[in-house]
């Protein structure tokens, strides 16, 4: 019996993993077609300063529509973006995308507000990066001390010198760089002096058990301080409650993001919220 378990299970994961591939080949396939066919869309998620409750700005996440399987979330596509190359095309339709969005709600009268995009390893390993994003502010009009490229501590630990290069490039541009879900990665402190990071962005990971672990709020209260000693702003990602609101701003976390104060939303949605919180 055993044995006989053992194979048919053993049968049961070949055909899983041979449909796991087919997925994957096909989603490859589909992915090549989908920016021609403009099936990209991006939302927007509100970033929020704590002590005014103001939107400072955005993070735009990138969903794909599939004709046929529906919204797709980034965990579902990027990685293969990544592994055929088509994140580079991807990541330069995302950033013209957004930058020529936040400036036509900067020219409609909306307060000027910051841009945060997710930007992939293989991206800032890309010679031609710098180039692109410049082309990209001149094109769209955005002044680059509004444009906020995340990177995580993965880019940061695979340092080489032309990933510093295109790194202090765009400093020098007037982008600035953040580092997503702080913490998470192969943290190495030595990074946040070696390079001029603007913002720490708090994994939500840690947020969200800040109320109920003192260890979380310990690890969020020490990059708070550690981030306002090195002179970088601390974001919280992933805030939910009020609970998390009210700790998150005795500790004096500089600006948060999180489903408490909007989901990622649709432009036109979007929109709206800036309008709201401008009448008040
Ligand atoms: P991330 O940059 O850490 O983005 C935060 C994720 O948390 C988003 O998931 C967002 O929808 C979700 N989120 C926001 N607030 C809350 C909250 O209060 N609670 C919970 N539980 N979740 C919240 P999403 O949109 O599925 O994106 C996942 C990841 O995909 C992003 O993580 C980012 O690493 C990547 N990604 C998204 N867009 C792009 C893109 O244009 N380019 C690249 N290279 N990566 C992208
Ligand atoms: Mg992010
Ligand atoms: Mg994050
Ligand atoms: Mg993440």
């Amino acid at each position: 019996y055993a044995k006989n378990n053992g194979r048919d299970a053993y049968k049961f994961f070949e055909q899983e993993m041979h449909a796991r591939a087919l997925q994957r080949h096909a989603t490859e396939v589909d992915l090549r077609h989908a920016l021609e066919r403009r099936e990209f869309i991006l939302h927007y998620q509100p970033v929020v300063h704590l002590r005014s409750g103001k939107i400072v700005g955005f993070e735009a996440l990138v969903r794909w529509q599939h004709p046929e399987r529906g919204l797709l979330l980034p965990e579902e596509f990027i990685p293969i973006a990544e592994e055929s190359g088509l994140i580079l095309p991807l990541g330069r339709w995302v950033q013209h995308q957004a930058c020529s969005q936040a400036q036509k709600w900067i020219m409609a009268g909306l307060a000027p507000m910051t841009v945060a995009l997710n930007t992939s390893g293989f991206e800032f390993r890309n010679k031609d990066f710098v180039t692109s994003v410049r082309t990209m502010l001149a094109e769209t009009g955005l002044e680059p001390r509004l444009l906020e490229l995340e990177l995580t501590e993965t880019v940061l630990i695979n340092n080489t010198e032309s990933t510093q290069a295109v790194l202090s490039a765009l400093v020098e541009m007037g982008v600035k760089l953040t580092i997503d879900d702080f913490g998470t990665g192969y943290s190495s402190l030595r990074y946040l002096q070696q390079y001029p990071i603007y913002a720490l962005k708090i994994d939500q990971s840690f947020v969200s058990q800040m109320v109920s672990s003192e260890a979380s709020k310990s690890i969020v209260h020490a990059v708070i301080s550690l981030g306002s000693n090195l002179k970088m702003r601390a974001i919280a990602e992933g805030v939910e409650t009020a609970e998390q609101y009210a700790s998150l701003l005795a500790l004096h976390c500089d600006d948060a993001q999180g489903y408490f104060f909007s989901e990622p939303v649709t432009a036109e949605a979007f929109a709206a919220l800036l309008q709201a919180d401008m009448s008040h």
